[in-house]
């Protein structure tokens, strides 16, 4: 299995909330945006990876489904960063995305919670495999705005759906078949906020090596604005 992973505290924040996890050994690769004051946004972001990854884990090895051990993991996880948010006055109010891909032998598992994002890329088709859960996402449903309003609307970052903004929480779960030379992308909204899936598309194309396609896609998001924190991870199946 090979992937590259990136990242970046972007040009204008003082602080980076995103995270990323890579456990090769479960198959596990997933990234979190996290939000709140003082520290709670990374706080939230790291917890959640953390509790995805033990979690999983410990179910998985006894024999859980993929996709019930998914649900479950970040279940547990949005429950143990409601209960730090509601017992720190300082973590009040903190959440954080969450956008999880377990990897196995012909398919691939996909929890999705918030406007993080898992894209697939098969020859030269690039395909988002998850839904927001935003705002602007529930407007271009209803016809209210078109996506490109919805990449400039001022209340683009509201989300309608996170982790640990109470204590239970409805996780979207998607599956999908794999096959050899697919390229998946788990980001952050600071790539997609900057990036149309087709210049992600053309980017990674024409880099020479997953390191260099994960460090290209970050650069072009920071010459367009890198307003926020860019994180990425690309997996090659
Ligand atoms: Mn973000």
């Amino acid at each position: 299995m090979r992937w590259a992973q990136i990242t970046d505290i972007g040009l204008v924040r003082s602080l980076n909330e995103d995270s990323l996890c890579v456990s090769p050994e479960i198959g596990l690769f997933a990234v979190a945006d996290g939000m709140g004051g003082h520290l709670a946004g990374e706080v939230a972001s790291v917890t959640a990876l953390q509790m995805l990854e033990q979690v999983l884990a410990k179910r998985l090895q006894k024999r859980e489904g993929p996709e019930q051990a998914l649900i479950a993991a970040v279940q547990e996880a949005n429950r143990k960063i409601f209960e730090l948010a509601s017992r720190n006055q300082q973590w009040a109010g903190m959440g954080t995305t969450i956008t999880a891909c377990l990897k196995r032998e012909k398919v691939i598992y996909i929890a999705q919670v918030g406007d993080s994002r898992a894209y697939l890329l098969r020859e030269n088709l690039i395909v988002q495999l998850t839904e927001d859960h935003s705002l602007v996402r529930e407007l271009v449903r209803n016809g209210g705005l078109t996506e490109e309003q919805a990449l400039h609307h001022p209340q683009r970052n509201v989300l309608t759906r996170a982790l640990g903004t109470a204590p239970s929480l409805n996780v979207d779960i998607y599956h999908h078949e794999i096959s050899p030379g697919d390229l998946l992308l788990l980001c952050t909204d600071g790539l997609t906020g900057y990036l149309r899936p087709d210049e992600i598309m053309l980017t990674i194309r024409t880099s020479p090596d997953l390191d260099r396609a994960a460090r290209s896609l970050v650069d072009k998001a920071l010459g367009s604005g890198g307003k926020d924190n860019i994180t990425v991870i690309l997996l090659e199946i």
